[in-house]
């Protein structure tokens, strides 16, 4: 199945929150709903949800402490939608680890704009990280999983390809012992 990724919506307020999840899923996102901080960080930290919109006024906490709470475990990218819109607001919003803030009244135009950059943002920075993991470097070795190349001192190593298949599987088993048996099962 395929898994797709979430936004959860954290509005107490019905008719705000019946507008963004409408937006939401006429643009095909699919989203979590919270009415409260609590369930808010449960929603979080339960379905790793990839975009958060918080609302800062919630019954039972700020929204700035859920965002706090949030950073100490995760970097998910967090839009506030508030209608606090005083410049100390966003300060203290923008400070405490949100990535963006929406002043209400909002265009749905505009939270779908937002909603674009952020997800660009976190694409990119997926992907930046993914070409990291792709390389392995450790002291003078280096080996390129996406090339399938090894480099000694940056001169390529010409491998066969079970030496190629035993290296990687050494280099990701790094400071392990590895078995006889385990490597003949792994190859
Ligand atoms: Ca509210």
């Amino acid at each position: 199945m395929k898994n797709k990724p979430t936004k959860l919506i954290v509005e107490d307020d019905r008719a705000v929150r019946n507008l963004i999840s409408t937006t939401l899923s006429t643009h095909d996102y699919k989203y979590l709903l919270a009415q409260n901080g609590a369930s808010a960080l449960l929603e979080a930290s339960s379905h790793n949800p990839d975009i958060v919109l918080l609302d800062l006024g919630l019954p039972d906490m700020d929204g700035v402490d859920i965002i706090r709470k949030i950073r100490s475990w995760s970097n998910m990218p967090i839009i506030v939608i508030s209608a606090r819109s005083e410049d100390s607001d966003k300060i203290e919003a923008l400070d405490a680890g949100a990535d963006d803030y929406l002043t209400k009244p909002f265009s749905v135009e505009e939270l779908l704009a937002r909603l674009r950059v952020t997800l660009r943002r976190l694409n990119y920075i997926r992907g930046l990280s993914d070409k990291e993991s792709s390389i392995f470097i450790n002291g003078d070795l280096k080996i390129d999983y996406n090339l399938g190349c090894v480099y000694l001192n940056n001169d390529e190593l010409h491998l066969t390809p079970i030496e190629y298949k035993l290296l990687c599987l050494l280099a990701k088993n790094v400071g392990k012992v590895l078995t006889h048996t385990y490597i003949i099962h792994e190859r």
